[in-house]
């Protein structure tokens, strides 16, 4: 046997309390929706609120747990179902003890035994017992909880619901390992561990682990610490495995560490507790953050580094005192009154190691009273107290006859032999099922692949054709753009000279705004030039036709050229022209016309190896014409009295132009002969008119 140093001990410290408490909560997480039939026919449990409790057990949040099980506890009836009442009620009675309410906790327990008694089931009182049991050593009466665990032990064995079998029996276990009774303890695991088999759900993992763990502490407790490692290694690998039990992980390293340390393995004890701290912090597990830094510190004393380990203590306990985590703050000052008794400070040292001493001792088991005592004799030692060392010695020798009979070792190896075997049956088949749920995993990952590149395909096939689709549509609409432009310009083109036509004249003046505009200082009125080839006929007899359209396209340009922006050269008819000038000067029309007839006639056309002389005749006015509004003087309506000026301009000789340039009368008076006859109204002086000359020759 190792001698190792009390304050080691502490992954399972402190540990009746804490490690009953433990146990009961890892019995709880195990889960059962079958419904248990009783005697006279009717359930024994109620499935929808056995779900519920199911839920209670998976949530982490207490308010939110608190709350769900209020809900569970009104809706159940106390005639029906007694299974699931007494398994609520039994939730109800661990909430109250956490919250420190032992008393009331008592009276539930109570409370709950007088209802057994009504209500006679295996599985009722099983549930009732366990539940006393845990209480009982949440108190620290153990003689009464090992009492309790025996009549429990008798329920047990008629019970049929396996959730409760599993659950009465690790109760058993933690109760008889504390109280070193490992082979009973062990007959209990075994119960456990049948009907865990039983119970097939996502649970079970958790549930396995929790029973691996009891025997790992048995073997713990028995000195047996490479085959207690053995068992916690193996926990942490699955562990790991599973994201479902990252919560298990903090504790399994804490004892990992433990074990190291009883094997004297120092830097792995404190690298392992340093991984728990950190596993513990990220699982929100305080408690196990505060027992490792104890055994972080417990370690340094071993290796005589007091100072790093009262740093290291003292740290902890100022967070235990703040938690009010009385059980560790317990341990911790035990250790630190221990450092003192190392340091010479052997009245102060002495005083914390017998305070807190008691504590421990009343609280832990007799393994672990066992090391206390090796502890407390060194220190007694250390401080001259020699008479205080024999009895410490004495008393650890007669527990050490307890907790150690060879005899009894002897049958405990079978059983953990036959333990060891059906747990990895037990695991092999989980294993088998994990196996098959990441095949199915997998497989269906690759189904979704499949399905994703399928999608993928199709889309890019799709977004291809779209593309293509909208390619083709815009070209087709550049296409019908462009012939529309074309449309549009030859609509209101001629073809020969490419002037606008008079077409194109008609939608202008349908667009024109009119009297408004004028209305505007500084603007002038539009104006129309009117002009009309001379002897054209004769030019087409004598130089031919194609001659005479080239007469016609060079006119064409030349009118072009000499035109402002703003105007309009349009191809009238055959061989006519008209210009429509926008806001011109009516007292510089004779002059533009006088260009005009010169653009035309300076220079004869040249087509082919012919000189063609050509000459125009026009008539002119503007628009409005003499300031009367063009409702009443279209333009259409003084065009006509331009051609009227342009025929009297070929009468009178031709290459020349006559301008009508106002009224001497009023215009209604004037109308009529305006419209019909402007010889006579000129000769009746009716009319202003003025003559511009085209070019002599
Ligand atoms: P006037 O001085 O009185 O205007 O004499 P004119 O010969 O020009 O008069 P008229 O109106 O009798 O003749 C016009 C001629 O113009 C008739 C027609 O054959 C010819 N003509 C009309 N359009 C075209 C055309 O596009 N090309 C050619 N080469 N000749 C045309
Ligand atoms: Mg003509
Ligand atoms: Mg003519």
């Amino acid at each position: 046997m190792t001698l190792t140093h009390p304050v080691d001990h502490k992954c399972i410290s402190p540990r009746q309390r804490s490690f009953v408490v433990a146990c009961l909560w890892i019995a709880l997480l195990s889960v059962l929706f079958a419904p248990v039939v009783k005697a006279d026919g009717s359930a024994l449990t109620h499935t929808p609120y056995e779900e519920q409790l199911d839920r209670y057990l998976s949530l982490s949040d207490r308010e939110a747990k608190r709350v769900l099980l209020q809900e569970v506890i009104v809706g159940l009836n106390t005639r029906h179902a007694p299974s699931t009442y007494v398994r609520a009620w039994t939730y109800r009675a661990f909430e109250v003890a956490e919250d420190g309410d032992v008393d009331n906790a008592v009276s539930i327990v109570t409370d709950l035994v007088r209802y057994a008694e009504r209500n006679p089931y295996p599985d009722v009182w099983s549930e009732v017992l366990a539940n006393k049991v845990a209480l009982l050593a949440w108190q620290g009466e153990t003689t009464q909880a090992l009492l309790v665990s025996d009549q429990l032990a008798e329920h047990l064995i008629h019970a049929e619901n396996p959730r409760v079998r599993y659950y009465g029996n690790v109760v058993i276990t933690g109760m008889f390992r504390s109280n070193s009774q490992f082979e009973r303890a062990l007959t209990h695991a075994l119960y456990a561990q049948d009907a865990l088999s039983e119970i097939n759900n996502e649970r079970s993992a958790t549930r396995r682990l929790g029973l691996n763990r009891q025997i790992a502490l048995i073997q713990s407790d028995l000195r047996n610490y490479p085959a207690a490692l053995e068992i916690v290694n193996r926990s942490i690998r699955e562990a790991r495995e599973d994201s479902s039990l990252e919560e298990d992980i903090p504790s399994l390293l804490l004892m990992k560490g433990y074990l190291h340390g009883q094997m004297d393995q120092h830097q792995a004890s404190i690298d392992v507790h340093q991984e728990a701290i950190e596993w513990a912090e990220r699982t929100n597990q305080p408690g196990i953050v505060l027992v490792s830094m104890n055994n972080i510190g417990s370690t340094l004393i071993h290796q005589e580094r007091y100072a790093e380990a009262e740093e290291v203590l003292s740290q902890a306990l100022e967070q235990a005192l703040a938690a009010e985590n009385e059980d560790t703050a317990h341990l911790i000052q035990f250790n630190l009154g221990y450092i003192q008794v190392m340091l010479g400070n052997a009245s102060e040292g002495i005083a914390a190691i017998e305070e807190h001493g008691a504590y421990l001792l009343e609280h832990y088991s007799e393994s672990e009273q066992v090391d206390l005592y090796t502890y407390i004799a060194k220190a007694y030692q250390r401080a001259g107290m020699f008479e205080q060392q024999a009895e410490a010695l004495l008393e650890q020798r007669r527990l050490n006859e307890e907790v150690f009979q060879s005899e009894r070792e002897k049958s405990m190896s079978e059983m953990q032999a036959r333990y060891e075997a059906i747990e990895q049956a037990q695991q092999i088949e989980l294993l088998e099922q994990r196996n098959a749920l990441q095949e199915r995993v997998i497989e269906n990952a690759r189904l979704q692949r499949t399905i994703f590149i399928l999608f993928g395909i199709v889309v890019v096939f799709g977004l291809i054709l779209v593309a293509l689709l909208y390619r083709a549509a815009r070209r087709a609409n550049l296409r019908l753009k462009d012939a529309n432009k074309q449309l549009e310009f030859h609509s209101l083109r001629d073809p020969l000279t490419q002037l606008l036509n008079r077409r194109a004249l008609q939608e202008q003046m349908s667009k024109r705004q009119t009297d408004e505009r004028r209305a505007q200082p500084g603007q002038h009125p539009d104006a129309m030039i009117l002009l009309d080839i001379d002897f054209f006929k004769k030019i087409n007899d004598q130089y031919g036709h194609a001659a005479g359209d080239q007469v016609l396209k060079v006119i064409g340009e030349r009118l072009a050229t000499l035109a402002r922006s703003s105007d309009m050269v349009i191809r009238w008819g055959g061989e006519e022209f008209l210009i429509f000038l926008r806001n011109s000067d009516p007292e510089k029309l004779a002059e533009i016309t006088e260009r005009v007839l010169r653009t035309i006639g300076d220079e004869p056309v040249q087509h082919e190896d012919m000189e063609i002389p050509v000459t125009a005749t026009a008539g002119f006015i503007s628009l409005p014409f003499a300031g009367i509004p063009e409702k009443d003087l279209n333009w259409e309506r003084a065009l006509q009295i331009a051609d009227m000026a342009l025929y009297i301009g070929k009468v009178h000789g031709r290459n020349q132009a006559y301008g009508i340039m106002g009224l001497n009368a009023p215009y209604e008076q004037v109308q009529p002969l305006l419209e019909r006859d402007l010889s006579k109204a000129i000769d009746q002086d009716k009319v202003d008119y003025i003559i511009v000359k085209g070019p002599q020759k």
